[in-house]
């Protein structure tokens, strides 16, 4: 009979907090052997006896004693089908001589809508008794995820089995020196892929300018997770804390999730990292007006004071809502043409004006969260070529966008304090001792 190894640890993003301080204590063990006869529901990784469904439960349910000597029986090999580019069930059902009855009937369950898109190169394993009838098909999805679908009296059940990733966590080190002066070479020399290099660039945007501010000496180290099947890397897993060292000042950044699955990174007092607006809410472009309130309009060719930032940039470029917060306009008029305005808690108002279209799902009442795309950069209204304006406003006034002090993102909740300094105290120690 096959077995598959399943712990129950199941992975899921960011369940860094008690994994961590489990993983340090104990490797995963073998907590797999759920009970046979009654797999429970409480967990989607269950051992499933299979290709002999019918053969174990009788023998369960018979005199258990007896279980080892219940004859195997005798079933053709599994058909193990390679998936091609452009390969869909059907053809390959077609192309074995499969039943397309037992097709439909697994096509018919929740999960298996996965198969509607396999992947080329990935396998199925197709299971029949000797009538021809399929018992059990087995896809596996990516090296973590299985589809199984299963034989019963009335049709077939499908299920995931997820292999629980072995965790382990790495530490690295880099310094910027004279032969790695920018953030990226020195992550590389520290051996850092390129993902992780932009999520650490991405963690301190708020306060280091890494095209700017960064010197020799510099020095930063990380704690992150790596994930492996069997022996095989599948890639990193949760950041879990970064410490950046630039101009002799420490920043640090912790990884949290609370009881109601809100995350983020957090300093060592718990106040969060990112501030609550981006700075400028429209990448791949560069300010073609700033802020002034004693301009000359282009067009109108007298003073009118700019009470915003125009963003040239290419049409159709995307154009992010600048912090968490409702849409309370989104409508055209003749100045300002398609234009988008966004109420953030009781202070904060954003403008985003002569937008191309805007971005589907964007209507009066929605919520939208920070760096999400609401619209597209355009020429509608009164402007002279394609361009993002963009207003920020305090409490009714007029901000200029680049240099008004943007206030933090909400911290970590008095309530989660405690969680939060057990969970990250071991990240912190590592941190602080590399
Ligand atoms: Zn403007």
């Amino acid at each position: 009979m096959r077995d598959f190894p399943i712990t129950h640890l199941k992975i899921l993003a960011g369940l860094a907090t008690v994994l961590v301080i489990l993983w340090i204590f104990s490797l995963p063990t073998g907590e797999s052997a759920a009970p046979e006869t009654q797999p429970t529901q409480t967990s989607l990784s269950m051992p499933i006896p299979l290709v002999k469904t019918n053969t174990q439960s009788k023998a369960t349910s018979s005199n258990s004693g007896n279980n080892t000597s219940s004859p195997e029986p005798i079933l053709p090999p599994p058909l193990k089908i390679k998936i091609r580019s452009g390969d869909n069930l059907s053809n390959i059902f077609a192309r074995n001589g499969l039943s397309a009855g037992d097709l439909q009937r697994i096509l018919s369950t929740e999960p298996a809508k996965i198969l509607a898109e396999l992947t080329p190169g990935q396998t199925i394993e197709i299971q029949s008794d000797d009538s021809g009838a399929i018992t059990l098909l087995r896809y596996q999805i990516d090296p973590a995820r299985t589809l199984i679908a299963q034989r019963t009296s009335s049709g077939f059940s499908t299920s995931f089995i997820e292999e629980s990733p072995e965790i382990r966590l790495v530490v690295r080190q880099g310094t910027i020196t004279r032969e790695t002066p920018s953030l990226y070479h020195a992550g590389k020399a520290a051996g850092l892929t390129d993902h992780l290099i932009m999520e650490l660039a991405s963690l301190f945007q708020w306060d280091i300018s890494f095209a700017l501010d960064l010197r020799e000496g510099d020095r930063f180290s990380l704690i992150y997770e790596t994930l492996s099947i069997k022996g095989e890397d599948i890639g990193t897993g949760q950041l879990l804390g970064a410490k950046f060292i630039n101009l002799k000042e420490t920043h640090t950044a912790l990884f949290f999730q609370n009881k109601m699955g809100a995350k983020g990174y957090f300093d060592k007092t718990g106040q969060s990292l990112r501030k609550a607006f981006i700075r400028d809410p429209v990448h791949f472009s560069y300010v073609s007006s700033s802020f002034n309130l004693n301009r000359k309009h282009p067009i109108h060719k007298k003073t009118m004071p700019h009470r915003g930032i125009d963003y040239a940039a290419n049409r159709g470029t995307p154009v992010l809502a600048a912090g968490d917060g409702r849409v309370i306009k989104a409508e055209r008029n003749e100045a300002s043409g398609n234009f988008i305005v966004l109420q953030h808690g009781e202070q904060y108002i954003t403008k985003y004006l002569h937008l191309s279209k805007f971005h589907s799902g964007i209507k009066v009442g929605n919520r939208v969260g920070q760096g999400q795309i609401i619209g597209y950069v355009g020429a509608t209204g009164w402007a002279t070529g394609p361009h993002l304006h963009y207003e920020f406003l305090v409490n009714g006034v007029h901000r200029n966008p680049r240099t008004v002090r943007l206030p933090n993102a909400d911290p970590i909740a008095s309530s989660d304090l405690a969680a939060f300094q057990i969970a990250t105290q071991s990240i912190l120690e590592s941190l602080d001792t590399s």
